[in-house]
């Protein structure tokens, strides 16, 4: 379904977009070659709701690699693949408070502290299972497209350079296998997860992700599971706490939206029984989250109160 394009909040939407082309702050992320040649300028923003309205404004069909928002969706399948117990004994819920690519694992047990980080990816990635007809790098696409309701692909040049320069997220998985949250080979995993980073998305794939998960696991546009519902909340509660790398405190306090973010410049919001949010402009922080993206978010949380535990009053 197309939104009408004089709604409110398809006007409201293009109103930010206009402003925010003037937030010119972060730089893009410049760790590997191919993610520098992303357009600064580059602001798209999408947004869908539980009952299917799809709104989108400026450059919300352009592609880019999902990268870290990647680890919300294989959490949900491994949960579906595993069960809560088998995942939670191998990968925790606790924040980290530290940045995406540290090392922090839990004393003793190796387990990562949760599963938004780098590691804690790592070992959820592991985790997900092939199946005779689907090995699991098709399964994570297969899922993917449950969520965005299209088929998924990969930038095989974005893939490359990860995994030519993924010496930390290497090592990471080295150490998981040591501590026996990994059972099958270091190289195997890190592989499907530099693959699953570098599946290409929109802000308009981001917002039906968030849409889906605002829906109780059911795309609202194609009728399809992309998460059984037991998971969602789950799913939630890490990108409340952990989705937004070493910011998630703040996030949570001042926007009030589990959220997810990548370096390749989006960020997924959910309103859970409301709307997904998508936005995507490349030029990042300090600590990685979309300077334009996080401002969006902000307005439009500000603007309409939609902080998750702000209560109308009636009187
Ligand atoms: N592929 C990146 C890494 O693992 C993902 C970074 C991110 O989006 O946080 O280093």
């Amino acid at each position: 379904k197309r939104a009408f394009q004089f709604s409110p909040v398809q006007r409201y939407l293009d109103r930010i977009h206009e402003e925010l082309l003037d937030l010119k702050d972060g730089a893009v992320a410049d760790y590997i070659p191919e993610l520098t040649r992303a357009d600064p300028s580059w602001l798209g923003i999408a947004m869908v709701t539980v009952d299917g309205h799809v709104y989108q404004v400026g450059d919300s069909r352009q592609s880019f690699t999902i990268q870290s928002i990647s680890k919300a969706i294989t959490y949900g399948l491994a949960l579906e693949d595993r069960g809560l117990d088998q995942v939670l004994s191998k990968v925790g819920v606790e924040p980290s408070g530290e940045a995406f690519n540290s090392i922090s694992l839990e004393p003793g047990t190796g387990r990562p502290m949760n599963p938004m980080i780098n590691a804690g990816a790592i070992a959820t990635t592991g985790l997900i299972a092939s199946t005779p007809d689907a090995p699991p790098m098709q399964r994570i696409l297969d899922a993917f497209g449950r969520y965005t309701g299209r088929p998924m692909a990969i930038e095989e040049t974005v893939y490359r350079s990860e995994s030519d320069t993924g010496h930390r997220n290497r090592a990471i998985a080295h150490l998981l296998l040591g501590y026996g949250i990994l059972d099958r080979t270091p190289e195997e995993v890190v592989d499907l997860y530099f693959r699953q980073c570098s599946i290409l998305v929109t802000a308009r794939d981001l917002a039906m992700i968030g849409a889906c998960l605002a829906n109780n696991g059911v795309n609202p546009v194609t009728g399809v599971v992309a998460l059984q519902s037991r998971y969602v909340e789950k799913v939630l509660s890490v990108m409340s706490t952990c989705g937004m790398y070493d910011f998630s405190g703040a996030w949570i306090f001042n926007v009030g939206m589990p959220a997810k973010s990548g370096v390749g410049g989006g960020i997924t919001a959910v309103l859970p029984g409301q709307f997904g949010l998508g936005v995507f402009s490349p030029r990042l922080d300090a600590k990685g989250n979309s300077v334009r993206g996080i401002e969006a978010c902000k307005r439009l949380s500000k603007d309409f109160s939609l902080h998750l535990f702000h209560v109308a009053r009636s009187t």
